[in-house]
């Protein structure tokens, strides 16, 4: 008699799959209201001078720059460059940071009357493009600034994003940002509240169980949906019943 071929999982549609996963995380993590800030304009600060570091390095030259009563946008396109770059040293690349700054905030009071509004108002890829055309703003910074600036529906794809969905087996690895941000976009109903947690929850995830060396999956909420959980678990049993026929080559 022929054996009958394994059945296979039926993979659920990427729409669906993607909501499943935001609903599991919000139950798991709540609302987490990001981005904490004060003011739109603190937010665009905060974005750049994100970039390649840990948000506590931030927080200490946002509070540098409170402090010093430089935390608008007309003072930081006018203030002497080598006072910015020291308010903002805790956050590394400091010049490059304050260059960027510079030049965003100049631009935006040159010819946009200093109104980040008005910048940001217009067909949501239009204004990706004229944030993008910034010294310095990438895409990740654009959509950060987008999203949680000034409260447009667009996601937001950083490394932790990557990590995590490669590691359920959503991503391949080899994706560009543009498809990650389109896959969601595509998939997602387009909600910039959404958006926003969606992209809050995962970097919670991140920090707390799926580290980028150590993984704690079976305190993840998505451990069920999981690739990597589940290949982890499928080697731990198969250890075990190794272990087992081992130890007691009877049974
Ligand atoms: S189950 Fe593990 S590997 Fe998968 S997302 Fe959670 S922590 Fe990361």
């Amino acid at each position: 008699m022929t054996k009958k071929p394994p059945e296979q999982a039926k993979e659920q549609p990427r729409n669906k799959q993607l909501s499943h996963i935001h609903h599991l995380l919000s139950e798991h993590f709540g609302l987490l209201h990001w981005w904490p800030a004060d003011s739109p304009f603190e937010v665009v600060v905060g974005a750049i001078l994100t970039q390649n570091t840990a948000w506590t390095n931030v927080e200490i030259a946002i509070q540098n720059l409170k402090q010093a009563n430089t935390l608008s946008l007309e003072i930081l396109a006018t203030l002497p460059i080598k006072q910015l770059e020291e308010l903002i040293r805790p956050s590394g690349f400091f010049r490059q940071k304050a260059l960027r700054l510079q030049n965003l905030t100049q631009h935006l009071l040159r010819d946009w009357q200093g109104d980040l509004t008005a910048f940001c108002s217009g067909p949501l890829d239009d204004v990706r493009e004229r944030l993008l055309a910034r010294t310095g703003i990438g895409p990740e910074t654009a959509d950060s600034i987008l999203l949680y600036a000034v409260g447009r529906p667009s996601f937001v794809v950083d490394a932790y994003t990557r990590r995590i969905f490669e590691r359920i087996g959503v991503l391949t690895g080899k994706e560009k940002y543009n498809e990650i941000r389109q896959m969601f976009m595509q998939n997602l109903t387009e909600d910039t509240s959404l958006y926003n947690e969606y992209h809050a929850q995962i970097v919670q995830l991140a920090k707390t169980c799926c580290r980028k060396k150590q993984t704690f999956c079976s305190a993840c909420p998505l451990s069920k949906e999981c690739r990597f959980a589940k290949q982890d678990r499928q080697k731990g049993r198969r250890l075990s019943e190794n272990k087992g026929r081992s130890e007691n080559p009877e049974v």
